[in-house]
């Protein structure tokens, strides 16, 4: 089983159209696949009709932007009816403060001496409710002020750097709900990436477990080998299933391929059991 239950389309910070994402994942050899834009669910319709038309697996997702313990934290939903009012409100709340919070960041970016950056990242945007950092990261990169997006985030964009702008995202417990509203399941995406102490990251499991969540991704593009095994082993220690996504979200920014990653450690189980 070739899961891929982790990337983007254009309806968020990706760079494909979803049925672009669908095909691509279906020639990478994906068997069952899920579409997990961020905090919007526009994208799902055309995901699945061009995974049915190709015969591939598809599970409905989306991955939603949360502040725990004054940090960000994604928080995947899959399986989700995404017509659930609950999600649906949910998500739209969520999506609510991007646009105020794009331009303080291009507020930031002026005071460096960069300028146009709101309209040089709204160039990049497909779905104007969702303005993320990655737009203006395309948009850094293009004026030549960093070599590539993850060197934006070193330099501009990334917590604590100058041009980011602190965002209050929705609750653990609301994205947990929403998600268990809509039938689906909450997976806490790629762990690996969040700077908690070791007490905060057990006091997150725990916290997220006793809400209802059940599974954490383990290998996802956003890790590295040995953070697979350090995941593999807190999905033992916690009892969460696993999850497998490539994280993808354009051909040309260095991310990750989709249907390319190793598969689970043998001995966990894969969420994506569920949708067998
Ligand atoms: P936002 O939701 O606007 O805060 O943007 C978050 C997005 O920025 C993530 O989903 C990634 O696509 C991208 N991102 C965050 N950190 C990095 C990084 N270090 N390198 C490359 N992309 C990143
Ligand atoms: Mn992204
Ligand atoms: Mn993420
Ligand atoms: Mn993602």
């Amino acid at each position: 089983m070739n899961a891929d239950l982790h990337c983007h389309s254009n309806v968020s910070d990706g760079q494909l159209a979803p049925f672009e994402v669908a095909r691509r994942a279906h020639a990478g050899g994906v068997s069952l696949w899920a579409l997990t834009d961020h905090d919007e669910v526009a994208g799902q319709a055309q995901a699945r009709s061009e995974a049915e038309s190709l015969g591939m697996g598809y599970v409905t997702g989306v991955e939603i932007s949360v502040t725990w313990a004054s940090r960000t934290v994604h928080v995947v939903g899959l399986g989700i009816d995404t017509a659930c009012p609950a999600l649906v409100a949910g998500l739209l709340a969520t999506r609510s403060g991007r646009t105020a919070r794009a331009q303080a960041m291009a507020d930031a970016l002026a005071a460096l001496g960069i300028e146009g950056a709101y309209e040089g990242a709204l160039r990049y945007v497909s779905n104007p409710d969702l303005i993320s950092r990655t737009h203006f990261a395309r948009f850094l990169v293009e004026k030549g002020y960093a070599q590539s997006t993850p060197d934006v985030f070193e330099r501009y964009l990334g917590e604590g750097k100058p041009g980011y702008v602190p965002h209050r995202w929705a609750s653990l417990e609301e994205a947990v709900q929403w998600i268990g509203a809509a039938g689906g399941v909450a997976v806490i995406a790629h762990p690996g990436r969040y700077k908690y102490t070791p007490l905060e990251f057990d006091t997150l499991f725990g916290q997220f477990l006793e809400l209802g969540g059940k599974a954490i991704e383990v290998v996802t593009g956003s890790h590295t080998p040995d953070q697979y095994r350090e995941y593999a082993d807190v999905a033992r220690r916690f009892g969460f299933e696993a999850s497998r996504g490539s994280d993808f979200h354009a051909p040309s920014e260095g991310r990750t391929e989709l249907g390319k990653l190793p598969p689970l450690p043998s001995d966990l189980t894969p969420v994506w059991e569920r949708w067998l």
